[in-house]
Formats: C-alpha cells, sequence, structure tokens
C-alpha cells in the first residue's frame, strides 16, 4: 500500500528529502550504520577491483549486516529502503561541511550506487531508467539496421550481428559527455547512440552530478545545521567519527612506564604520535595543538595523571620552561585534560577523522596527520629515515596521492610490523597501539577473535563519547525527543 510506494526501488537517487518524524536514537544508529557501510565502500575499493566477485559478495554481506536493501529483488524491503534513505539524508548532513568531506561522502556513495545499480536486473533497470527520468529514446528496429554500419564501428566491444540485438538509446549529448570523450558512441544529429550495456554510465554521471550538487546547497544551510543544538553535536561527531570504541575508559591505566615510552614509539605509536614524541624530545616543546593531541593519546594508551606530569614537566624544564611556570600554567591543562580541573570533563582522545580533518597544523606545529598534512616529499624522506622499503614507500605515497590517509596509516603498519593484512579497519591512533601491542605480545589469535565481534562494537559508547566531549551536547534525556522536519535543512535558502 502506502509504504510501497514511498520507495518502489531498491534504489533511488535520494532526490526528496524524508519528511517523517525520527527520533534521535534513531537518527544517530542509522547514521552510524550508514557511516560503517561507506567506510567498508572505501576499503574494498582499495583492497579489491570494483565489481569482481570477491567485491561483490563482501559487498552484500556488510549490506546485508546492517540491513540496506542488498538485493534489488527482495520485495518487502521497506525498513530498509526507509534505513537507506534517511541515514543517507543525514550523512549528507554531516559531511557537506567541508570540500574534504563532501569529495569522501561522494566517492563512496557513487562506488556504492555504482555497485547497487549493477545488481539489477535488465527489467529493473529499466524500471529504475523511468523513475528517475532518465528514459531515453529507444532506438527503433528500423533505424537500428539503417545505422548499424556505423553503430558497429563506433561502439567498442561489438560485432555486428549483436548490434541489431542489442537495444540502443538515443541519448542527448549532455548527458553522454564521458561515452563521447572516450570515443565509445555513435553520435549523429546531436544525439549519442548508446548502447544498453553502457547506459550505467550515464546514470552514474547524472547521479554524481545530482547528489554534488545537493551536497553543495545542503552546505548553504550551514548555518542553521549549525544553530541546531540537537543536531550539531550530532553530526559533528558523525563527521569526525570513527565508530569503534572511544579509547577514553582506560584499562591498561599505570601499566607503562615512562622509560618505555621512547621504544614504544618506534615500535607501536602510528606515525602522527612518533612525529609528536620526537619533536618533543628534540625541542623539549609542543605547542597547544601537539600537547592536546599527544597528551591525550599518551592518556589513552595509559599514562596516570601523576605519570603524565612528570613526562611532560621533565621535558620541558629541558627546554625554556622552568619548574615554576610549568606548575603554574602547563601543569593545569594537564590536570584539565584529566577532567580534574575546570568543567571537569574527561577528555577522549582524538580518533582518526577528526585529526586528519580539524585544526591543520601551521608552521612549527606538529600536531595534524602526516599522511595527510605532510608534504609528500617530505613524508617520502621521514618514511625513508623509519626504514620503509621503497616499494612500500611507493605504495604509501600511491594512496595519499587518492587521499586514503588512513589507509596509508594501515599500509605503514603492516610494512612496520611485517603482516600482510592488517587485520582491522584503522580508525584510531589508540587502536593502532593497541593493535600493534597485542601483534608484538603474539596475540595474533586474540586478534582474531576481537575482530570478529566487528571492529565496530560498542556504538553506545559513540553516545557516551558525545556526552563527555567539550563539545555541549544532546543528553541522554533528550535522546528521545523527536526530531521534525528534516527535510527543513534540506530546502533551498
Ligand atoms: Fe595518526 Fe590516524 Fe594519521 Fe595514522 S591515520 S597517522 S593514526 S591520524
Amino acid at each position: 500500500g502506502d509504504r510501497r510506494e514511498q520507495y518502489p526501488h531498491s534504489l533511488q537517487f535520494y532526490l526528496e528529502p524524508p519528511t517523517e518524524s525520527i527520533s534521535l536514537v534513531e537518527f544517530e544508529s542509522f547514521a552510524i550504520d550508514r557511516l560503517k557501510l561507506l567506510k567498508v565502500v572505501e576499503n574494498l575499493g582499495v583492497s579489491y577491483v570494483r565489481n569482481t566477485d570477491a567485491y561483490q559478495t563482501k559487498l552484500e554481506q556488510e549490506l546485508r549486516k546492517l540491513k540496506f536493501p542488498y538485493r534489488a529483488l527482495a520485495e518487502d524491503d521497506y525498513e530498509a529502503r526507509r534505513k537507506d534513505h534517511i541515514s543517507h539524508f543525514i550523512l549528507r548532513l554531516a559531511y557537506c561541511q567541508s570540500e574534504d568531506l563532501r569529495r569522501w561522502f561522494l566517492q563512496q556513495e557513487m562506488d556504492l550506487f555504482r555497485y547497487r545499480f549493477s545488481q539489477l536486473t535488465d527489467v529493473l533497470m529499466q524500471k529504475f531508467l523511468e523513475h528517475v527520468n532518465l528514459s531515453f529514446e529507444v532506438v527503433s528496429e528500423d533505424l537500428k539496421n539503417e545505422l548499424s554500419n556505423d553503430l558497429y564501428v563506433s561502439t567498442p566491444g561489438f560485432i555486428q550481428s549483436k548490434v541489431t540485438e542489442q537495444m540502443f538509446y538515443k541519448v542527448g549529448l549532455a548527458d553522454a559527455v564521458d561515452l563521447f570523450r572516450a570515443r565509445r558512441v555513435f553520435i549523429k544529429d546531436g544525439f549519442a547512440y548508446v548502447p544498453f550495456k553502457e547506459i550505467d554510465v550515464i546514470v552514474l554521471n547524472s547521479y554524481r552530478t545530482k547528489l554534488s550538487k545537493a551536497l553543495a546547497l545542503t552546505a548553504r544551510s550551514l548555518p542553521s545545521i549549525q544553530s541546531d543544538e540537537r543536531l550539531q553535536p550530532l553530526l559533528n561527531h558523525l563527521s569526525h567519527s570513527y565508530v569503534g570504541p572511544d579509547y577514553s575508559i582506560q584499562k591498561n591505566t599505570g601499566k607503562i612506564s615512562l622509560e618505555q615510552i621512547d621504544a614504544l614509539s618506534v615500535k607501536s605509536f602510528p606515525l602522527c604520535m612518533r612525529q609528536l614524541h620526537r619533536a618533543l624530545r628534540e625541542s623539549h616543546h609542543l605547542r597547544h595543538g601537539g600537547r592536546m593531541q599527544y597528551g591525550l593519546f599518551l592518556k589513552g594508551i595509559g599514562l596516570t595523571l601523576e605519570q603524565a606530569l612528570e613526562f611532560w614537566k621533565k621535558e620541558f624544564i629541558r627546554g625554556k620552561v622552568d619548574a615554576d611556570k610549568f606548575d603554574k600554567g602547563y601543569a593545569y591543562s594537564i590536570r584539565h585534560s584529566y577532567g580534574k580541573e575546570g568543567k571537569r570533563t574527561d577528555y577522549t582522545p582524538y580518533s582518526c577523522m577528526k585529526i586528519i580533518m580539524s585544526n591543520p597544523p601551521g608552521q612549527g606545529d606538529y600536531h595534524g596527520c602526516p599522511f595527510r598534512h605532510s608534504d609528500p616529499e617530505l613524508l617520502k624522506q621521514k618514511l625513508h629515515s623509519y626504514k620503509i622499503p621503497p616499494s612500500g614507500i611507493t605504495q604509501i605515497l600511491e594512496l595519499v596521492k587518492g587521499m586514503h590517509f588512513q589507509l596509508a596509516c594501515q599500509k605503514y603498519f603492516e610494512l612496520t610490523h611485517d603482516v600482510d593484512d592488517i587485520g582491522f579497519s584503522l580508525n584510531h591512533p589508540n587502536q593502532y597501539f593497541t593493535e600493534s601491542q597485542r601483534l608484538l605480545s603474539g596475540g595474533r589469535e586474540l586478534k582474531k577473535e576481537l575482530n570478529n565481534s566487528g571492529n565496530f562494537q560498542q556504538k553506545n559508547n559513540s553516545q557516551e563519547s558525545m556526552n563527555s566531549n567539550s563539545t555541549p551536547t544532546s543528553s541522554n534525556a533528550t535522546a528521545d525527543t523527536e526530531l521534525e522536519g528534516l527535510e527543513a535543512y534540506f530546502t533551498e535558502d
């Protein structure tokens, strides 16, 4: 009945924003699930050739697991379609906020769409084309026969006899630019004659154009999103999100001695933290951004407040800061980050997304993500000095070029730990550390088990982490309130 009409297809262009009210709880869980899905899409896109069997199988598994529509033929998957629809729009809000975020989102959504479109049967494809107003004129049999030689010559991959069996569409040039450029279609009187099997290029193009326009539009409504005190923390959290444990609860507090840090920084720190540690040891100082990023990381790996005070003090007084100044100034902010001063907020170590996306380092800063923020030439030198083999460096730089910073970091992990497959999806410097320690202490079996239970466990934690963050957040008490008028954010101006 009604519900069916709302989503006549398993696939959509997401042209209409959702109009129903949804609870904040559902809002968040939908968003997190889609984020997980897009992360899988990103990972697969780098590790597998798109549209190979392995790629498709893995993606289908993930769609099923997260309860998104996974097979176009499934008739009664209203809930999955609804989730697909709403979650797409929520992430649009979170990922319209900067050029980097938009690009990432667009890329993953395109890949996801490409896969899902490829799963449609011919009949469903046809239906879908009509649905999204891309129902191009079918070239009549007569005309096709008349043009058969031209079609055969201009369309690679056909033998002449097949030309007449294939359905061709007359497509306006604007829609067929890619095929035209690649000299893959026959052109006549301002129309491209596109064979059915190439129609996906056209559809994808159309989708890309629509989605990037929509993202730009949504970005313009940013001020209204930012002034929404229920939404803003949620969305910020999402765009910086990494959907695993937040490492604010230290199980290993006090298990590390200060003497171990130098050695650990070489063996088990990700590049960002290794760089900060080295800079600290060399210049006996770090600026605020570095102190925050590194300090919270150290807290996450188990340094107690007392240890942290000792660690920073020892280093700083070797530089330009005297003990008195340290006690009066820096010590306060360290206690603060442990939640012992001020608002007593227990700060959470930064995730990769946060490090990559916010507060880029300036001159004299050592924070940030070296894969994102270092000049490629410097990065190359650094990796070289850390004894990464040239072939590995090339691989890393390729990933960096494609803006896959976390995957580049995973590669670095693999190379420095001498494993072929990292076996987890890296999202957090403290996760890097934990996994490294586990591996080095020979806990491979344990690692497997933990991975099976999912990288993405502890969803509820993200709720907690939001509340324990420095940003004002919606408390649990308001989490059940209905969120109305989502569509208001998507309408023009
Ligand atoms: Fe650090 Fe994450 Fe960048 Fe790796 S990807 S260097 S862990 S911020």
